[in-house]
């Protein structure tokens, strides 16, 4: 292209909120025909919201009710050793020092129950599966120990909550949760399992909500004959939820992709000889946005994708994706 038609296509581009980082970008952008979207926070809002909380009992068997979220507030007699606030009281101390946004919905939704939030004794980050920690004085039952000013030893729980593999590989069975998990994950949410001490205690899930023009966006590729394709961390079966919400094919989204591992995604993409283009706004993100043909930013996402992008889109629209390309394509096209 000539720098007089690059200057053109950039500056449509900045009028319109898409921000090329240079002419070559410019240029390449024609040529992508496979956009990949990285789910939360770019199809989605990701903004988390706590859902369900189900009580296992201590054998593992959902308590009571079958697996359904208690509405009993844990009145059922002689079933259940637990109820849903000591459950959530539990998960959200020990995501309360997690900056995730997963982690953060449940410490809100816990708060907006009423329930006092403390932060945990210890506790360690498990990227892509989620968080071990160390909580000291908690009680398995409201009261517990402290009837009759009896005063127990402060004891330290160990606790994890996240995907089944957390729980794997730290010897917690999470098969007895099967069942439940499969409901809330088929509805999209995003289910993690709560262990005490070794032990299935419950299940927590968030939910996010799809951008409201995300379907649009896919639509628009399709038409334009653009494969669209999902990467994410999150389980195959939400994700695959959310994919039919947008209007991805369940064979194009690629799910349980650890943070590391998203730009050997990316390439693996590429090695069919497609021109990719990559979404994203979190940090996660950032090395997939490098090596993709084009990376592109949500321009309200993170710092460190922003950067390893070669495109920003200002407004928080998923259509801006389409828009770059047909903005590029309609800059080159003029030049022929
Ligand atoms: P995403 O790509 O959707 O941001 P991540 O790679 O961060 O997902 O995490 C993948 C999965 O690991 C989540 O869907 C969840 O099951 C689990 N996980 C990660 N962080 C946490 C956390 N702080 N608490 C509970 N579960 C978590
Ligand atoms: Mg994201």
């Amino acid at each position: 292209a000539t720098p007089a038609a690059t200057m053109v296509g950039t500056t449509i581009g900045a009028q319109n909120g898409v921000l090329f980082k240079g002419g070559d970008i410019l240029e390449r952008a024609k040529d992508v025909d496979t956009v990949v979207f990285d789910k939360t926070g770019t199809l989605t809002e990701g903004e988390m919201e706590l859902t369900d909380v189900v009580v296992f009992d201590g054998d593992g068997t959902p308590a009571a009710d079958g697996g359904e979220p208690a509405t009993d507030g844990g009145q059922v007699e002689g079933r259940k050793r637990l109820d849903e606030d000591r459950v959530l009281e539990l998960a959200a101390t020990a995501e309360h020092g997690s900056e995730h946004p997963l982690a953060q919905a449940i410490v809100d939704g816990a708060e907006e129950r009423g329930i006092d939030v403390d932060a945990p004794d210890d506790f360690e980050n498990v990227p892509g599966h989620g968080i071990r920690a160390t909580v000291e004085g908690w009680e398995p039952r409201r009261g517990s120990g402290r009837a009759s000013g009896e005063r127990s030893e402060p004891r330290a729980t160990e606790v994890l909550v996240g995907n089944r593999k957390l729980l794997r590989d730290a010897g917690v069975d999470p098969e007895p949760a099967a069942e439940t998990m499969e409901r809330l994950e088929n509805e999209g949410k995003t289910a993690m399992l709560v262990a005490a001490d070794g032990e299935l205690i419950g299940v927590v899930a968030d939910a996010d909500t799809v951008k409201e023009r995300a379907k649009a966006a896919v639509a628009d590729l399709h038409d334009r004959g653009v494969d669209v394709m999902m990467l994410t961390g999150d389980n195959e079966r939400t994700a695959r939820a959310v994919a039919e919400q947008v209007g991805i094919e369940p064979d194009n989204v690629r799910a349980e992709v650890l943070p590391e591992d998203k730009s050997d995604a990316v390439e693996a993409i590429q090695a069919e000889g497609r021109k990719a283009m990559m979404v994203g706004d979190g940090v996660n993100d950032a090395p997939a946005l490098a090596v993709a043909h084009v990376g592109t930013a949500i321009g309200s996402g993170t710092d460190v994708a922003i950067e390893a992008a070669d495109v920003t889109l200002m407004r928080d629209d998923p259509v801006d994706v389409v828009k770059a390309i047909r903005i590029s394509d309609a800059t080159l096209q003029k030049i022929k």
